[in-house]
């Protein structure tokens, strides 16, 4: 397996430190803002913060302390009131997080930055999904990314995990994960020991959606909804400023709602699930039945659909059908400014686009129709920088410390 190659951007001094010195509310919600909007002078901190000048000063003192946040450029004051007016910024390297995200077979990390820039990307393929096996991996994984950043692998602040299914973050339990075969699995506390660093697992559209609120779509929207296409069909919603957790750590399931018109059972053990007619694996087994071809790769039936074979360009509206249909009810209910639709190969869009938009104008009610839809495709790193990004969150939304990660 090759080593990870690091790439460094930022070669600042930084100060000894093990956790990020947040100090309290106003702390977290300047250093916040400085992370997603920055750099920024510390008067628009204010404005945005709804703190005076002096406060704003005060949370920044211990950061730039410790290095974490530092002034750009030469010192310069505005002279009528005296204050600094050069831009504040994040020190990219100051602190670093792991994400991982876990498929069947197969195991992507990622050491980012602050920012979430990525450092460093591995991927591995454990010998099984048994849990020991994957954690093990899992294990090799963190300390391989750690082993890359040579002197500033001791800036590592945790681990995040990213799983697909049923997902207690808070608990640090993989509850179910079809697609793996788990159920209860305590995952945080066996990495925890596998690894001595903190952790945090997340279901693994939630992370997308919490990296996308952070550096993504969520920068210029107070409401967005993620769908994700592909193995599963996700939804990540975040309305009213947040990531919607739900009651019970589940929420967003549309590959779940029951609207599909399909005898197929889906990979949660039901039937009518949109994800029977519009997963990868249902798009595939629609076209093997349609044409005969039972051993037909996925590859060679994009070949198909893009050559107009009428019954794998059917299966394909099909599925954009579903997806648009689903895609009408999830804005109908919570009313989000932007969907954006990711999924892997971006070129294949072209295949259901037209017809899950047709759809969705068909069913969607009033003036939600002035949602705006994006389509953009994303790889397996941006799952596991999404889960470093979630472990980030959780660190500075607890003030530094690590409230809801096991330790
Ligand atoms: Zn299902």
């Amino acid at each position: 397996m090759p080593e990870a190659r690091w790439i460094t951007t930022d070669s600042a001094t930084l100060a000894e430190h093990s956790l990020l010195p947040l100090t309290g509310p106003a702390s977290i919600d300047v250093f916040t803002h400085l992370l997603t909007r920055g750099p920024v002078p510390r008067v628009e901190i204010a404005r945005a913060t709804g703190l005076s000048f002096a406060a704003v000063t005060k949370a920044i003192a211990p950061l730039v302390d410790a290095g974490v946040v530092r002034e750009l450029g030469a010192a310069r004051t505005a002279s009528a009131a005296g204050r600094p007016v050069n831009p504040l910024s994040v020190v990219e390297d100051a602190a670093l997080m792991i994400g991982i995200k876990i498929n069947p077979g197969e195991l992507i990390g990622v050491i980012t930055g602050l920012t979430a820039g990525i450092r460093a990307e591995l991927r591995i393929e454990p010998a099984g999904d048994e849990v020991e096996t994957v954690v093990a991996a899992a294990a090799e994984l963190v300390t391989r990314l750690r082993a890359g950043a040579g002197a500033l692998s001791d800036r590592v602040i945790g681990v995040g995990v990213a799983v697909s299914g049923d997902v207690d973050s808070r608990g640090g339990i993989v509850r179910a994960s079809a697609r793996l075969g788990w159920q209860e699995v305590p995952l945080a506390e066996l990495l925890r020991q596998r690894t001595g660093l903190p952790v945090l697992i997340e279901n693994d559209v939630r992370a997308l959606t919490i990296a996308e609120h952070w550096f993504g779509v969520g920068v210029d929207t107070g409401s967005f909804v993620i769908i994700t296409i592909g193995t599963g069909i996700g939804c990540g919603l975040h309305l009213n400023g947040d990531v919607v957790e739900g009651a019970f750590g589940v929420a967003g399931e549309i590959g779940h709602l029951p609207m599909a018109d399909s005898e197929r059972v889906c990979s949660c053990g039901r039937r009518a699930c949109l994800e029977t007619v519009a997963s990868s694996a249902a798009i595939l087994a629609e076209i093997r039945a349609g044409t005969g071809k039972r051993r037909l790769t996925w590859d060679n039936a994009l070949r198909l659909a893009h050559a107009g074979e009428p019954v794998a360009v059917a299966a394909f509206e099909q599925a954009g059908a579903a997806i648009g249909r689903a895609m009408a009810t999830v804005v109908n209910l919570v009313g989000p400014e932007v969907v954006q639709v990711v999924g892997e190969g971006v070129a294949d869009f072209d295949l259901y686009e037209a017809r899950m938009r047709d759809e969705f104008h068909d069913h969607v009610f009033g003036a939600a129709d002035r949602c705006r839809i994006g389509t953009r495709s994303h790889s397996f790193t941006d799952w596991a920088r999404g889960a470093a990004v979630a472990l980030l969150r959780s660190v500075v939304l607890s003030g530094g410390r690590t409230k809801y990660l096991t330790m």
